[in-house]
């Protein structure tokens, strides 16, 4: 009988994970430097010590919401798609949005996450007809305190930091969010449609993002997750910069980081 309760669950998780990436690197041809893997298994992890109570309830996992014949603006029909989870226990529905960001981000924009999951619950309820009781958005990036504990050779330091931790952020429903969301969403597609992608001005990547690190920026926490950032002229004048800042962020362009050689090598084998 091993020690841990759970390493045999923490086992079969490494080697789903494992066998994801290795189906995800060889489909899409791109794969992860091994700091990114590393940090992506962590939080599947420790989703699983810290959510377990919700994890093993989940009755429908990955249910896809789908709302069809929406019009745009400028009346072009757009259909609307998301997945969430659903746990059906003790008499009461909660559906729940698992999000890769941090909870404090999420609690400092909650507007942006009331919007998305007021369309979900409107699907589930008025078009599905189930019943809902409560949803929640499952942060899964884990704070700053918990990347310390896991580097702390102190055994107990992890689960106080796992204890301090609320990934969970409950989100109220309010009908009118939806029809907000949905105008939003059909102004974007009218924008696509009509090839308009120009990207925000440089003061908008130069403005601070509520609840993310301090002083971090649009231009740090977006636009350096974002495919388009070496061909996108606003991203250019941001890392250009000032001159210091400047030349820092312009390693980005010029520099080879320590894990490109895999990038590349799987580009070229995928
Ligand atoms: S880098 Fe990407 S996210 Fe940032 S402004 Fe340009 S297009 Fe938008």
């Amino acid at each position: 009988m091993t020690e841990d309760p759970f390493a045999d669950v923490e086992d079969f998780i490494r080697q789903r994970f494992e066998e994801n990436f290795q189906q995800l690197t060889l489909e899409s041809g791109h794969t992860l430097t091994a700091d990114v893997k590393e940090t992506a298994l962590q939080q599947v992890l420790l989703y699983w010590r810290k959510l377990r109570h919700v994890a093993e309830r989940v009755t429908d996992t990955e249910v896809r919401l789908s709302l069809p014949n929406q019009t745009s603006p400028q009346g072009r029909e757009f259909t609307i798609e998301g997945v969430v989870d659903i746990v059906r226990a003790d008499d009461q529905t909660v559906m729940y949005d698992i999000k890769t960001h941090d909870a404090d981000y999420v609690r400092a924009n909650l507007e942006l996450y009331k919007q998305q999951l007021n369309v979900y619950a409107h699907i589930w309820q008025e078009l599905r007809g189930e019943p809902l009781d409560g949803m929640a958005v499952i942060a899964t990036d884990f704070p700053h305190a918990v990347k310390d504990a896991l580097a702390n050779p102190d055994p107990l330091a992890l689960p106080a930091a796992l204890q301090a931790w609320q990934p969970l952020v409950p989100i109220e429903y309010d009908p009118a969010h939806k029809d907000r969301t949905l105008y939003a969403f059909g102004e974007t597609v009218d924008k696509i449609e009509s090839g308009e992608f120009a990207p925000p001005p440089l003061e908008r990547l130069n403005e601070t993002i509520p609840g993310a690190l301090t002083h971090e920026r649009f231009g740090t926490r977006i636009c350096r997750q974002c495919d388009a950032r070496f061909s996108c002229a606003s991203y250019r004048q941001y890392a250009r910069g000032s001159r210091q800042v400047g030349e820092r962020r312009m390693t980005y362009f010029t520099d080879d980081q320590p894990d490109q050689e895999l990038w590349r090598d799987a580009g070229l084998s995928g």
